[in-house]
């Protein structure tokens, strides 16, 4: 264990300066030292172990995952096999174009184009070289997708994935992981502000200085640091986070400390469907699919139809801050094996009725107003008058019995942080990669652009998570060990 002197800089919470590497006495010793055991980390660690690099997964948490373990596992990509045997027609470019639509032209459109050509390659090396299932979700369109792109595991589970990740790992010898194992601090050199390493604390062990030739940020956003909340999206500092503890920032700051460029800071991922209070995902699908809203009044609010994300705010707009969502045995039994779905079930929090008038009853609704906005709803899914809220895609007429659960809109992740190059390097305000320090995930500002939950579309998290997480792995790995 190294006891380390107080460096004198403004910003020594974050970074630790030294002069010169080999003035210290380093505990460990890797090529690539990956920080955070999410969905980016994993793949970061698989891609630079594939090419030989000695690599260090640090994780803050007793276990890995953070928020890839409570994600839905839905990967977006373009030109897959499986799209393929689907007689889908998609391209990168198609997909580039969607992501770009719905943030309203704002990420960057060569690093947005980039991942998206990156993205079937990504999903066939999980396949080919770890034997990670994934299926196409065919069953419902999420809004803004123009085509069948998104592809999740059976049980639609991160947990599951991340597993996938991890026996994948376990065949690297190349990889180390610590659990309980925070970084606290970067360490960089105060000339070229060139990162060396980072200063990891161990449980039972204490502050461990580790030398990498390559760090790659893989620790999320800041959804779990109130104050970076209240800073960058103050509109989601009292709303209910939905995602992993681990997620506070540090990575966003440390890079800021070191000169990078932030981006997007204000946009994040919210979700309009969070059973209440039980706290567990119902799935957007139950609305793709047919399924509609009502407030406590009885009344539906808005246009059902669009992202998962933005509809969080109109929930919670709604009398105490929630929603009760409708739908029926045709949309039951798409998602029933949704494993959050069958959370949802055991838990109680989805309740079944004959009627729309009973459903009322058993969440104390006024039953008279339920059955009328029922009528009218059906009416224009019927296609019988126009919807007055203006929603055009139904699926079919729901049919009795019905399900219904009462739900909240929720933070799920942020998708600002640290500008990063195709390389998946983080960007110095001056326009140059910061010596040895890559990004991906929810550390690197993602593909929603814009402040505000409406520029995400559905599966950006983990395109940035696992796509940019391959790119630094490959990257890091590689210039490791070419010593450059
Ligand atoms: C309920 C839910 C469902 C979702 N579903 C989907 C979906 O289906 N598709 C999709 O695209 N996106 C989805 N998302 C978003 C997606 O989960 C994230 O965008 C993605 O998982 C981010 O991956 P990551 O590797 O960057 O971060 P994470 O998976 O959160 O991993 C970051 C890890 O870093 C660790 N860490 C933090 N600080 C430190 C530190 N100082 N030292 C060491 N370790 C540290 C954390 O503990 C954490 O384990 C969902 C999010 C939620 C909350």
């Amino acid at each position: 264990m190294t006891m380390l002197s107080q460096e004198q800089d403004k910003r020594e919470d974050l970074i630790f300066y030294i002069d010169d590497p080999g003035e210290l006495t380093w505990d460990i010793e890797v090529d690539v030292l990956v920080i955070g055991a999410g969905g980016c980390g994993l793949v970061a660690a698989l891609a630079a172990a594939e090419k030989g690099a000695q690599v260090f997964l640090v994780e803050k948490d007793k276990n890995p995952g953070g928020n890839t373990s409570l994600s839905q596992a839905m990967v977006p990509a373009a030109g897959t096999r499986v799209q393929k045997d689907a007689g889908i027609d998609d391209s990168p470019e198609l997909m580039a174009e969607d992501i770009l639509k719905y943030n309203g032209y704002q990420s960057d459109p060569e690093l947005t184009l980039h991942v998206a050509r990156e993205s079937a390659q990504l999903l066939h090396w999980l396949v080919d070289s770890f034997g990670i299932n994934f299926e196409l979700v065919t069953e419902f369109l999420y809004p803004g997708h123009s085509r069948h792109r998104i592809h999740a595991n059976h049980s639609r589970k991160g947990a599951h994935l991340v597993n996938d990740l991890l026996q994948a790992a376990a065949r690297y010898e190349n990889i180390d992981i610590a659990y309980n194992a925070p970084v606290k601090r970067l360490v960089a050199t105060g000339g070229d502000r060139a990162v060396v390493g980072a200063e990891v604390e161990i449980e039972g062990i204490g502050i461990n200085l580790a030398q990498a030739n390559k760090v790659v940020l893989a620790l999320n956003g800041f959804g779990a640091n109130p104050e970076m909340l209240r800073k960058y999206i103050p509109e989601m500092s009292e709303a209910y986070y939905f995602g992993h503890e681990g997620n506070t920032g540090e990575g966003i700051l440390w890079g800021e400390a070191l000169g990078s460029q932030l981006e997007y800071m204000g946009a994040y991922q919210a979700h309009g469907s969070v059973a209440h209070p039980h706290g567990t995902l119902l799935t957007w699908a139950v609305i793709s699919l047919g399924g509609y809203q009502v407030n406590l009044h009885g009344r539906r609010f808005v246009n059902e139809y669009h992202g998962y994300s933005e509809h969080a705010l109109d929930v919670l707009r709604q009398e105490e801050g929630v929603a009760i969502d409708i739908f029926d045995q045709r949309i039951y039994n798409t998602v029933v094996d949704y494993e959050d779905f069958q959370q949802c079930v055991k838990m109680g929090a989805i309740k079944k009725s004959g009627s729309i008038e009973e459903l009322a009853v058993s969440f104390r609704l006024p039953p008279e107003e339920m059955a009328c906005t029922y009528e009218e709803f059906q009416t224009a899914a019927r296609g019988e008058t126009p919807d007055p809220l203006g929603r055009t895609d139904f699926g079919k007429p729901l049919e009795p019995p019905l399900y219904a659960a009462k739900v909240t809109g929720a933070l799920f992740h942020t998708q600002g942080g640290l500008k990063v190059n195709q390389l998946a390097q983080v960007i110095h305000t001056d326009g140059t990669p910061i010596p040895n320090l890559y990004a991906g995930g929810g550390a690197a500002a993602g593909f929603s652009g814009k402040a505000g939950p409406y520029g995400y579309l559905s599966a950006n998290g983990l395109l940035a998570a696992l796509v940019l997480g391959k790119i630094a792995g490959d990257e890091a790995g590689q210039s490791a060990l070419q010593g450059v």
